[in-house]
């Protein structure tokens, strides 16, 4: 599959037009990613996980494409309510919930929970009675790229004996959810773990509770420097299991980084350069306060697109800000560059602009949607070509 990438041309009329540093955001590249799931997952629902880029505008194109959301906190559950998404749509997918978020929650009518201790199951109980609850279980996935299991998950051991006593507390049962982690390098993680909720949904029926819905979490990947995951192969693979061991459960997906990763490009500017200690340095226009805020919280490596030819060196890659912390790659082969050079960065809309500050008044980097721009791009393109 192809993803979204700006040619050299586009990007150099749209430094021109716009200035960098500039994210670009094709609406087109989303709906193809929504598409791709829910074509090869016929029947389950999809619900986008809106930590991983809570753009407005993606939010409503999933929303017209008939997605639903993860929602993890008040403000976010806020902001979807703001932008007229129906609270039916919407799951409180976050295991420890604040206070505030409850009462959000109760108030604007979101009635779909998970946990995973039983410390929740008293706090759900008494701000959204009755709500709809489903237990998530820790599986462990050694080839995930951020471990979520390292925080999240109730050991199956504990499983039954949590989902009797939120029960107890007048909660509405309804089934399990699991993530296997995020960017999972195969479907094996999914498959065990359908293994195992497979057993619990047994187990629990024996006890006279009858669970009915699965929720298999995100954790689809998108490529990376090295590969390019096949997730059409990846997704058929487990949706045929869960035929296989689900065939009348409701299940769910909560895709955060396929859906919006491979839909943005960067295109930030060297600013600087100098050589220290023998070393190559660059400094670029958007740093790790910035969009490449993933290297720290994603454990990301992207691609750094110069357009350049030439024999490589390796060079240190440095934000704008004046902290020393503010540095992204070090040893980073690269042609050799100039102030004033260009460079794309592809696929990077996931956790990216989510956890960019405005540290050091450095602004957050405008966000524009391709689809938008397209007309008046391709008409300066021809312009210059003509010239
Ligand atoms: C972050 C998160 C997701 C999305 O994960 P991706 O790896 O981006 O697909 C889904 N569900 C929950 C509960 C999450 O915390």
């Amino acid at each position: 599959m192809k993803y979204f990438r700006l040619s050299q041309d586009a990007v150099k009329v749209l430094a021109d037009t716009y200035s960098t540093p500039l994210l670009v955001l094709s609406l087109e590249q989303i709906e193809l990613n929504y598409n791709l799931l829910a074509e090869n997952m016929p029947d389950v629902k999809i619900y986008y996980a809106v930590k991983a880029n809570p753009d407005e505008r993606i939010i409503r194109k999933l929303s017209a494409l008939g997605g639903r959301f993860d929602v993890a906190s008040d403000g976010e559950m806020r902001m979807l309510n703001e932008l007229g998404i129906d609270s039916a749509r919407m799951v409180y997918a976050n295991p420890v919930k604040t206070a505030s978020g409850l009462q959000v929650a109760h108030t604007i009518g979101v009635n779909k929970f998970t946990f995973d201790s039983e410390s929740e199951i008293a706090k759900m109980a008494a701000a959204v009675p009755g709500g709809t609850v489903l237990l998530r279980i820790r599986v462990d996935n050694p080839r995930a790229l951020v471990d979520l299991n390292k925080k999240f998950g109730a050991h199956p051991e504990e499983a039954l004996d949590l989902l009797i006593k939120a029960q107890a507390a007048g909660l509405d049962v309804a089934g399990l959810c699991f993530h296997v982690g995020s960017q999972s390098a195969s479907n094996e993680a999914y498959i065990d773990a359908l293994k195992i909720c497979r057993s619990l949904f047994d187990a629990a029926a024996e006890k006279g509770l009858h669970l009915r819905m699965l929720d298999i979490g995100g954790g689809f990947p998108i490529p990376t420097l090295t590969e390019e995951p096949d997730v059409a192969a990846m997704v058929t693979g487990i949706y045929a299991t869960i035929k296989q061991y689900f065939p009348d459960t409701e299940i769910w997906a909560e895709p955060g980084r396929y859906i919006c990763g491979t839909a943005v490009n960067l295109i930030t500017q060297v600013i600087g350069t100098k050589v220290r200690n023998n070393q190559q340095w660059y400094f670029l226009d958007d740093g790790l306060y910035g969009t490449f805020s993933g290297v720290i919280f994603d454990h990301w490596d992207f691609e750094l697109e110069t357009f350049k030819t030439g024999k490589t060196i390796p060079a240190t890659f440095a934000g704008p800000s004046c902290d020393s912390l503010d540095i992204m790659f070090r040893d980073k082969q690269t042609a050799p560059l100039e102030i004033g050079d260009l460079i794309l960065v592809p696929n990077c809309g996931a956790y990216t602009s989510a956890s960019a500050t405005v540290f050091n008044g450095f602004a957050k980097t405008t966000i524009i949607v391709w689809e938008e721009v397209y007309e008046e791009i391709k008409a300066k393109l021809a312009l210059a070509t003509a010239g």
